[in-house]
């Protein structure tokens, strides 16, 4: 070259992903393209900053299907739906509905089977996962009598009284079937993590900790170690920190930890009843419970505690503008599937307690299909949120976004 400044032009094609843009406008996002860049909603939204301009910078990646850019954005996980920049733009974008549908996309994108995930969250396919969940029971209470050998469940029964429900899906089998479903969940989850956790440090590498610019008290915040991440992450999930930063969704916060610890008691009792058999330290327990037993007692507190904290919910999103499609479903199903396991196990007892046969048999069936449903598409579902959004909050404290 003959003196002249060379100059180098970087030219980057980037392919729109339809199938995203479709399911975002389909999702709660379906006012997505009145966004026209103006940046009201990173001025109003706490979580935004220079770099990181949200939800304004996923309103033009959404726009434009950025499907690679956006699947391992930490944004839409630290977003906790407050709704102010919903409520401040200007054109009616609806920006938090966005990121509440990014984060189901998400859930769907790193779920596998990709179409499965996808079919699960439609409404249209509830009532064959009710059947097939239906048909799974049945057809493993029919392989044990068929068998031949069910009198063994009786016999292993010894003293405790059998009811002839339980001659037909004994505690063992219902367990069985039940811990194949979560070693499925656990499967389906670690595969979306892992996966989920190497994109977003391609998106966002976390810097390196160093003492020396931690020192200087300027510049970017310093990353934290793993363990240090992972205890503050802890730290905001058990309070719900985020919850109480903002005015508007304030008072979610209640409801949520009345779910989130409801939920986990009766998965803590749950596991604890189904392993009675072999668990030491329920020695000469005799199914089924009274009622003051302590086991029995902290699962009806924590259902009434899910009860309470979903009937709340589902108050307060009365009370908020109405999201649309897919985003609505996908709250409304975990909660329904919510308040129909606890309230058809609260019916279950109550009958049982009251011997109205065969209604408490019809009532239990109810139960445990509402059980396996919900188990079966737990990867799926808006649960899985617990898991992606604890991943995205560990790596926003790495790449020191964590501090406030
Ligand atoms: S979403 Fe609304 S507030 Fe945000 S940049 Fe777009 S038009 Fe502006
Ligand atoms: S809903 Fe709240 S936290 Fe989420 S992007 Fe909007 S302002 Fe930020």
């Amino acid at each position: 070259m003959s003196g002249d400044t060379a100059t180098t032009t970087t030219t980057r094609r980037l392919t729109p992903d339809r199938e995203l843009v479709a399911a975002v406008l389909a999702s709660g996002g379906e006012d997505l393209r009145k966004c026209m860049q103006c940046a009201t909603c990173s001025a109003v939204c706490e979580l935004a900053d220079a770099k990181n301009p949200g939800p304004r910078k996923e309103m033009l990646w959404a726009q434009w299907g950025l499907r690679d850019r956006l699947m391992g954005d930490v944004d839409p996980w630290l977003c906790h739906q407050c709704g102010d920049c919903t409520l401040r733009c200007p054109r009616g974008a609806r920006p938090g509905d966005v990121m509440a549908a990014l984060r189901r996309e998400c859930v769907i994108h790193y779920a596998a089977p990709h179409a499965f995930g996808r079919w699960v969250n439609q409404p249209r396919s509830l009532v064959w996962i009710a059947l097939g969940a239906a048909g799974v029971l049945a057809a493993a209470a029919v392989a044990w009598q068929a068998s031949g050998v069910a009198n063994v469940e009786l016999a292993m029964a010894g003293p405790r009284t059998v009811f002839p429900f339980w001659t037909w899906l004994p505690h063992w089998l219902l367990g069985t079937v039940f811990a194949l479903l979560l070693a499925f969940d656990v499967a389906v989850l670690a595969r979306g993590a892992r996966r989920f956790w190497r994109d977003m440090n391609t998106a966002s590498p976390s810097p390196q900790p160093s003492p020396r610019v931690a020192g200087r008290g300027g510049g970017l915040p310093p990353a934290r170690g793993l363990g240090a991440s992972w205890r503050a992450a802890f730290r905001r999930i058990v309070w719900h920190e985020d919850f109480g930063l903002c005015a508007q969704s304030h008072a979610r916060r209640t409801s949520h930890l009345l779910v989130v610890y409801g939920m986990l008691a009766l998965w803590l009792t749950s596991l604890w009843v189904v392993t009675a058999r072999w668990n030491p330290l329920l020695e000469g327990l005799v199914y089924p419970l009274g009622f003051w037993n302590p086991w029995k007692l902290l699962a009806n507190l924590a259902g009434l505690s899910v009860v309470l904290g979903a009937t709340l919910m589902l108050v307060e999103r009365g009370e908020r503008p109405a999201t649309a499609g897919a985003t609505r479903y996908a709250d409304g199903a975990l909660l329904g599937f919510l308040l129909t396991i606890v309230l058809t196990g609260f019916a279950t007892e109550l009958l049982h307690f009251l011997r109205v046969e065969p209604l408490r048999y019809a009532v239990y069936a109810v139960h445990l299909v509402s059980v396996f449903a919900f188990l079966w598409v737990l990867p799926y579902s808006k649960l899985a949120h617990a898991v992606y959004r604890t991943l995205a909050l560990v790596h926003a404290e790495r790449i020191g976004r964590g501090q406030r």
